[in-house]
């Protein structure tokens, strides 16, 4: 950001006497608050934004608090100066300390997500709009310039293009009449950037069970004191119109509302549902925001204009002053959860963001995960079940395909079932959709004479083939080569194969048996950017496409009226692994695809091919016995005091030198906490012990309830010395393994 220069003296200047201090937080990675002197004149309040100098750099900071004092004050620098704007509000101060003291990451580093719109301090640029004055004398008329005139005769001023585009002319009249003296030029405030959204107009016509749901929903709202819901509703049974009755009550009540959305259910049908409801978009944000819709946004919520904000986690941290209410959707995503930086659960966040705000907080699913059920048994959060879906349509039938019986050839992986529901489906005019998580067209690529597998240099983890774009790439760091004609062990010419399926391998096999079939691929491959999502939805809406092939994606949010079919391609992929979660994620990922099938008047049917039709999961996917099958989850979890029952920190360590990495981990494996209930696993190498180049060690603390395990970690860190050429990363409520 460019700082502007000061006349504040510098850090030698005699004048400036030892005065007040205080303590400023840059939105640095590595810091806590450092003290400074405040210079004589200037009053400054906690969350107040100041320029301060920090080495030879001027930065943007936020005064925190008091000084700390342990620095001479002798040696202090003063702040350069206090920048005028509104404060930080106090509950966004409170949440960063919150969530670094947590996450056991530096304050800096969370400010630092609250601060990721460079100038939104500065104050917004003036327009420059026009009046019209009394006409000079011989003002040369024209019937443009009358127009003109008469446009502004009775109305606001305007800018010279709204006023071009009223009066119908060029804006060269304009500047003609302004330069002939006949308009004035004023400078005006910008346009707010959002429009209030309406209240007075009603939400749907809500069934008995919704109409409850929502009155308990707004009751809280009303109650205006903290208060966790868990919104446990199947998918189609309304919980987003359930929802919307509580956010108008937030907003009837003159409070502002966050809905948090895992980044990729921000689709633009769930926009299109709250304009229709409350006609006007809502303030979106996101990390793909442009800089200037950034800025905008950032100073719209700081003036409390957005009234509804739509996000992904990082909305957290935007600085509402007056929020009355959180909705947490698809709370059992696991995409809430943020792996790089600060290691923080969105979700979790959001509970605490509300109980700072003392506001009520709402977390929907149709599958909620076991951590929030469990809050639910200990009577933490209340629960609101929405058991039907909405109107006509019933929950699809769910049926498994056994893969063990198949004959399927290597190359195949579509079941004779699966295949005639298929064509049954397409001659019945309606829409199916296939779902298999996994990216490309194959999996592994090997050389059918040497047993060549092509692997990523950097990564432990083989390259995917995308055939379309004729590339080998590597799903974890993004590098990628041609496919070469030859293979590059033996030199063979066209000996490579294709191992395992992904979805351009199911696109092509299906576009073999259903030649006339119109077919589209979902994933994040094809689909770059907002607008091509949105067309290929339209496309589906619109019965341009029959068969819609592709990742979690599409598992997400739809609805898609005539889509009756849904199959499940590998519904094992998830299983496989150590995670703890593994079991959950699948049924919650594979229940929400199902739940794209049949959402209208026309029944739905969902096949799933499995090879352990008897695992668990399948048999509760094909029972429907949800809460059964989390029971059993929930037992386990509790036999092996794993969260929620017991507490988890990952350490990882990594670097470019495999010994330094084992060293540091054999370090801090010697020197790892012991007590009662306190367990250190490890080191082991991780999953992915090669990524983007460093080799990855991992240790796992295990912890009982009764534990402050982010005393035990930061205890157990500071006992090792962390050479410069490894990291150290804790991640604290870990969801990823790998
Ligand atoms: P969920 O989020 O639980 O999956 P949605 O809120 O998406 O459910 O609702 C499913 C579909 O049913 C949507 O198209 C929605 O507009 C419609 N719907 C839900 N409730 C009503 C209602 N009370 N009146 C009319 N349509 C409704
Ligand atoms: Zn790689």
């Amino acid at each position: 950001m460019p700082l502007t220069d000061t006349t504040a003296p510098g850090p030698d200047d005699p004048t400036d006497k030892a005065g007040e201090t205080i303590s400023v937080l840059l939105p640095l990675p590595v810091a806590g608050p450092y003290d400074y002197k405040v210079p004589s004149g200037m009053t400054l309040q906690p969350g107040d934004f100041v320029h301060a100098p920090l080495g030879s750099r001027e930065m943007t900071g936020v005064v925190w608090g008091p000084a700390a004092g342990d620095v001479d004050e002798k040696k202090l620098r003063p702040v350069t100066d206090r920048i005028d704007t509104r404060p930080l509000p106090e509950e966004l101060r409170r949440f960063v300390d919150w969530v670094a003291a947590y996450t056991l990451s530096a304050p800096g580093a969370v400010l630092r997500m609250a601060l990721r719109s460079p100038d939104a301090l500065a104050p917004p640029k003036l327009v420059t709009a026009y009046l019209a004055t009394t006409p000079p004398e011989g003002l040369r008329m024209t019937p443009a310039r009358t127009r003109v005139l008469d446009v502004l005769r009775d109305g606001p001023p305007l800018t010279s293009r709204d006023l071009a585009s009223e009066a119908g002319v060029t804006q060269g009249v304009i500047k003609g009449l302004a330069d002939a003296g006949a308009l004035e030029r004023v400078e005006l405030a910008p346009p707010p950037a959002f429009t209030a959204p309406d209240i007075s107009r009603p939400g749907m016509a809500l069934s008995d069970d919704q109409a409850q749901a929502a009155t308990a929903l707004c009751h809280d709202v009303e109650a205006n004191s903290f208060s966790v819901t868990l919104l446990d509703g199947v998918t189609g049974s309304g919980k987003t119109e359930v929802y919307f009755e509580a956010v108008a009550t937030a907003l009837v009540a003159g409070r502002q509302v966050l809905v948090l959305l895992p980044e990729i259910a921000l689709t633009p049908q769930w926009l299109d549902r709250f304009e229709r409801r409350f006609g006007v978009a809502p303030a979106v944000w996101h990390s793909d925001l442009g800089q200037v819709r950034r800025r905008k946004t950032w100073r719209a919520v700081a003036d409390g204009e957005a009234r509804v904000v739509v996000g992904a986690r990082s909305a957290l941290f935007l600085p509402f002053p007056e929020l009355g209410l959180v909705v947490v959707d698809e709370e059992h995503e696991s995409a809430f959860k943020q792996e790089d930086g600060v290691a923080y659960h969105g979700r979790d966040m959001a509970v605490v963001r509300a109980r700072i705000a003392d506001c009520s907080i709402i977390v929907a699913s149709a599958t909620p995960s076991l951590e929030t059920r469990v809050n639910v048994e200990r009577g933490r959060y209340k629960a609101i079940a929405l058991p039907e879906r909405f109107g006509l349509s019933a929950l699809p039938t769910i049926e498994t395909i056994d893969m063990r019986d198949g004959d399927l050839r290597a190359d195949r992986f579509l079941s004779e079932p699966l295949v005639k529901a298929l064509t049954a489906n397409i001659a019945d005019g309606e829409q199916a959709l296939l779902f298999l998580n996994r990216r490309g067209y194959a999996p592994l690529t090997l050389c059918r004479t040497c047993g060549h597998r092509f692997a990523c240099p950097s990564c432990s983890a083989w390259l995917t083939e995308h055939r379309f774009r004729k590339r080998l790439q590597c799903h974890h760091c993004g590098y990628e080569v041609p496919i070469p004609t030859n293979c590059p062990s033996c030199d063979n010419a066209d000996t490579l194969v294709a191992c395992g399926p992904g979805v351009e391998r199911i696109a092509e096999e299906v576009k073999a048996l259903l030649p006339d079939a119109r077919l589209e691929i979902m994933t994040s491959d094809t689909m770059r950017g907002p607008e091509a999502a949105q067309r290929l939805v339209r496309s589906v809406e619109d019965q341009e496409i029959d068969i819609l092939i592709g990742t979690q994606m599409v598992a997400k949010g739809h609805h898609f009226p005539n889509l009756t079919l849904v199959g499940i391609v590998d519904a094992d992929l998830g299983l496989a692994g150590g995670d703890l979660r593994a079991a959950e994620r699948t049924y919650q990922v594979l229940q929400q695809v199902s739940g794209r099938a049949g959402r209208a008047e026309r029944p739905g049917r969902v096949l799933i091919q499995t090879f352990q039709p008897d695992h668990p999961v399948m048999k509760a996917l094909a029972t429907g016995d949800r809460d059964g099958f989390m029971a059993l989850e929930t037992d386990a979890r509790r036999a092996g005091a794993w969260p929620p029952f017991g507490r988890l920190a990952a350490i990882i360590v990594s670097s470019r030198d495999p010994r330094v990495a084992d060293d540091l981990a054999r370090a801090l494996a010697r020197c790892a906490p012991d007590g009662p209930g306190v367990r250190v696993l490890g080191p082991a190498p991780a999953p992915l012990s090669l990524l983007r180049g460093q080799h990855r060690r991992r240790l796992l603390l295990k912890a009982g309830l009764d534990q402050q395990i982010q005393g035990l970690v930061r205890a157990w860190i500071s006992k090792i010395k962390v050479p410069s050429s490894a990291r150290v990363r804790v991640d604290i409520d870990p969801y990823s393994f790998l």
